[in-house]
């Protein structure tokens, strides 16, 4: 989130929004698809996976939240010799001694339980020997300005998504109350497996706060003005005055990559732009947020109706989707959209990916419902186009280094973020965890080039399409994926 990127949203938003704005999403569907009542699910937290299987490491294991993650693997074998390693222990591959990787970090919806990174294992005279991976460092509390409440906090503003949503028409009681629940009813459904994937998987690239300000009901003197109508569906707020108090409440340090308004009411008003808007008291509410959030952060398009658009997840033609989704085709998401391919839009003179999907029917809890493949891949890119670094930090810092008792990349999220680890050129540990035990590896006198590579393990089920720069897929290989080195002495 320097402001390099945020120039590129800023045109991509100017040249599509007269396809968002003249959404009139989402129509009820007949016979009451939807089930009744709100989704369920308060914020419950995910856990975080615990260490990789780091070679030995007596990983600390992370005090547990709410729900205690994965513990780190077991102690594994010892490093493979590399480049005459062993030299001071016969041929290497001893095996580790540690004990078993970090325990497991965890994360709550608000506040992620902290973790204490695994401790270095006593591994003798292998190449490499990781360390338990633990938690990672603990998240340090999440300022979200002056008035502003931390629904998710998973790390520094400056390498995340920060997205803020604006409150309108909640009196100061219901600030605690009415929109405590909105806000926990459209977070149950985001992080629900499988509909609201990516969002599970990426639970901890994402910071999210809400502004709450004390305001008069809307469709009256409520503080964005916000209101809809029937005919339309569309909500429609002050966007000036959104945007200016989320611009006047949030810290210096923070900018905000996504913005939306929740309306205190339970009408079917829902508007998908650059300032996403949603009734937060509708059966239907969270999933609207998820389907709205598809057009205004992610550019994706509707695809009922006629479906015509330029965005990735339509086509003009039934026989070559114009390197949209070519790699999906015939792919079978499950749980999920089912079979992708070409599927006719009303009038057959747009087709969309699957049959079904969020941006189709955002309705109920049926898989099918579900963001299709190809809008999930857009929906990667695009927190990568956020998300500058797989890692926060490095200890120590990138370069010259003498005798360092361990290196380690502090990756975002374990569990999403594979480290290879290279000595000399070799790779000795291709997913070997974010902590290399270099102490206890034996390297052999002299200077070493160590690089870790740091890298988004999703597989062929999330990413498929990721050469050019449409729909941001530049950042796949820019960001995604990223190396640091330590010029490594040992006297
Ligand atoms: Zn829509």
């Amino acid at each position: 989130m320097n402001f390099r990127t945020t120039a590129l949203p800023l045109i991509a938003l100017t040249l599509v929004v007269p396809g968002v704005a003249s959404c009139t999403v989402e129509a009820t569907p007949d016979g009451g698809a939807g089930t009744g009542g709100a989704s369920s699910g308060a914020m419950g937290g995910t856990p975080a996976n615990g260490g990789g299987s780091g070679t030995g490491g007596a990983g600390i294991g992370g005090s547990a939240g709410s729900s205690g993650g994965v513990g780190g693997a077991t102690a594994g074998i010892g490093g493979v010799g590399v480049s005459g390693a062993g030299a001071t222990a016969g041929a290497g591959a001893t095996a580790g001694a540690g004990a078993a990787g970090g325990a497991a970090g965890s994360a709550m919806g608000g506040t992620a339980g902290s973790a204490v990174a695994g401790a270095s294992g006593m591994g003798v005279a292998g190449s490499f020997v990781g360390g338990g991976a633990g938690g990672g460092p603990a998240v340090p509390p999440l300022d979200c300005g002056e008035n502003g409440v931390v629904v998710e906090n998973h790390g520094p503003p400056s390498n995340r998504v920060n997205y803020f949503i604006a409150a309108d028409g909640y009196s100061e009681a219901e600030l605690t109350t009415t929109l405590d629940e909105h806000i926990a009813v459209a977070m149950g459904k985001r992080f629900r497996d499988p509909i609201g994937q990516v969002y599970l998987r990426y639970r901890n690239f994402v910071n999210i706060c809400v502004l709450k300000l004390p305001s008069p009901p809307i469709c009256g003197s409520s503080i964005f003005g916000c209101c809809g109508d029937d005919e339309s569906r569309l909500a429609r707020c002050n966007e000036s005055d959104v945007n200016a108090a989320l611009n006047e409440n949030r810290p210096e340090s923070m900018e905000i990559d996504w913005r939306s308004t929740v309306l205190n009411g339970s009408d079917w008003w829902n508007t998908g732009a650059a300032l996403m808007l949603w009734s937060g008291g509708n059966r239907d509410a969270a999933g609207a947020a998820l389907h709205e959030g598809g057009h205004g952060f992610h550019q994706l398009a509707d695809e009922y109706a006629d479906c015509r658009s330029n965005w990735v997840n339509n086509s003009s033609n039934n026989t070559d989707s114009g390197g949209k989704w070519n790699d999906w085709i015939d792919y079978d998401q499950d749980p999920g959209t089912g079979m992708q391919g070409f599927f006719g839009c009303t009038g057959n003179s747009a087709y969309r990916p699957s049959d079904n999907s969020m941006m189709n029917s955002l309705f109920g809890d049926d898989p099918d419902t579900s963001f299709n493949p190809v809008s999930r891949e857009k929906m990667i890119m695009d927190i990568w186009r956020i998300v500058e670094t797989p890692w926060d930090s490095v200890d120590p810092p990138a370069g010259a280094v003498t005798s360092p008792t361990a290196l380690t990349v502090n990756v975002i999220d374990p569990a999403v973020i594979n480290v290879e680890w290279s000595v000399d050129g070799a790779v000795v540990a291709a997913s070997g965890g974010p902590t290399y035990n270099v102490g206890a590896a034996g390297l052999p006198p002299g200077a070493h080039e160590v690089t870790a590579r740091a890298y988004d393990n999703a597989g062929t089920d999330l990413v498929r399409q990721t050469t050019g720069t449409q729909y941001n897929r530049q950042y796949w290989g820019m960001n995604a994926s990223q190396t640091v080195t330590w010029n490594v002495t040992i006297p």
